[in-house]
């Protein structure tokens, strides 16, 4: 039988929201009313992910709920913000019961581990669609913004890069690989971790920060053109998995690491007398960082192999409402 929109609201999202303190009225009445703590600003992000544009239809459901929340979480984390609270918009082309509970599996399991509830949203039909909004603290001043990098800073970024982007490749191509890379540049793609812990404990470090939704290379460059400044990237440094270095040929492999969206990790520029310190936190994070270049005065945005030889890279960054023409 199918299920009204109020029935899918109390037994997928009502149901499972756990209460935090702070979460004064919840579900379930015509806005949220929420305590904001004294002496914190609030930090509020948005991201929809569209089926078949975002993900396949074919998507496992749990997948798409533990990613729409996920890709928010990415850009709290950027902002180095404590997530809070998260509301949901969600269009839907039927009550499809097994989607749903699956959908609510995986956007739990990520909200429960980040002591995220879900506090309001909106239930609707129409083509199957996924609005996240998240909202997290930072003290005054706290936040790490795209606009402060200057010349002379160190480039980071968390983890490996072009994970996502090679699971893509090979589910397009409908190429094999060893199974156990497979499943982990997979879970890469549908199960990103966003680095929340990472940007609470080198926010004090960082002079500007971004999360890379779009490739390094576009998501950098937002950064550089925000600061006013360019880049250099050492793309012999770029940080790579085992599975992607047993599945990337070499010349896509620079191609994945570079343009290449959906790897939320974070990027940030560090001033050199920051760096020791911001080594130091990193040891202790259960999170490689690792350098892959410095911020210049000139605008331009190079990658250099370590020989000093400049690497040009075949297609720009992901982009929606990209003409034919821009090339
Ligand atoms: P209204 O018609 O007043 O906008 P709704 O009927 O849309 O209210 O929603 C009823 C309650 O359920 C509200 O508190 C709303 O925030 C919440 N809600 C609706 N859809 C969702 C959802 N997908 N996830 C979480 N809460 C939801
Ligand atoms: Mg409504």
């Amino acid at each position: 039988m199918a299920l009204s929109e109020f029935e899918i609201i109390d037994r997928y999202f009502r149901s499972r929201a756990p209460r935090r303190r702070d979460v004064i009225v919840g579900i379930g009445d015509d806005g949220a009313v929420l305590s904001v703590p004294e002496g914190q600003h609030l930090v509020v992000s948005m991201d929809t992910l569209v089926c078949d544009v975002h993900f396949p239809a074919s998507a496992p459901a749990r997948a798409v709920g533990h990613k729409a929340l996920a890709v928010n979480l990415s850009d709290l984390a950027a902002m180095g913000a404590e997530p809070a609270w998260a509301t949901l918009a969600l269009t839907l082309p039927e009550a499809d019961e097994a989607w749903l509970r699956g959908f609510a599996e995986g956007f739990f399991a990520l909200a429960e581990s980040f002591e995220v509830d879900l506090v309001g949203g909106d239930t609707t039909r129409g083509p199957l669609s996924v609005t996240v909004q998240v909202h997290g603290f930072v003290p005054p001043g706290g936040a790490m913004c795209r606009r402060g990098a200057r010349p002379g800073d160190g480039i980071f970024v968390t983890g490996t890069l072009g994970d996502a982007a090679l699971a893509l490749w090979l589910l397009q191509k409908r190429r094999r690989g060893g199974v156990r890379e497979r499943a982990y540049l997979l879970s890469r793609l549908h199960t990103p971790l966003p680095r929340v812990s990472v940007g609470l404990a080198l926010r004090e470090y960082a002079s500007a920060a971004i999360d890379l939704s779009d490739g390094l290379i576009g998501d950098l460059g937002h950064v550089c053109r925000s600061s006013g400044v360019g880049a250099s990237l050492w793309v012999d440094k770029l940080p790579r998995s085992d599975a992607f270095a047993a599945l990337a040929d070499e010349e896509e492999g620079y191609r994945l690491a570079l343009v290449g969206g959906d790897d939320y990790e974070l990027c940030l520029t560090v001033p050199p007398e920051h760096q020791s310190a911001l080594k130091q936190a990193a040891g202790s994070l259960d999170c490689r960082l690792t350098r892959i270049g410095i911020v210049e005065r000139e605008s331009a945005l190079r990658c250099l192999h370590d020989d000093g030889t400049e690497l040009r890279i075949r297609g720009g960054a992901w982009q929606h409402f990209r003409r034919e023409s821009d090339g």
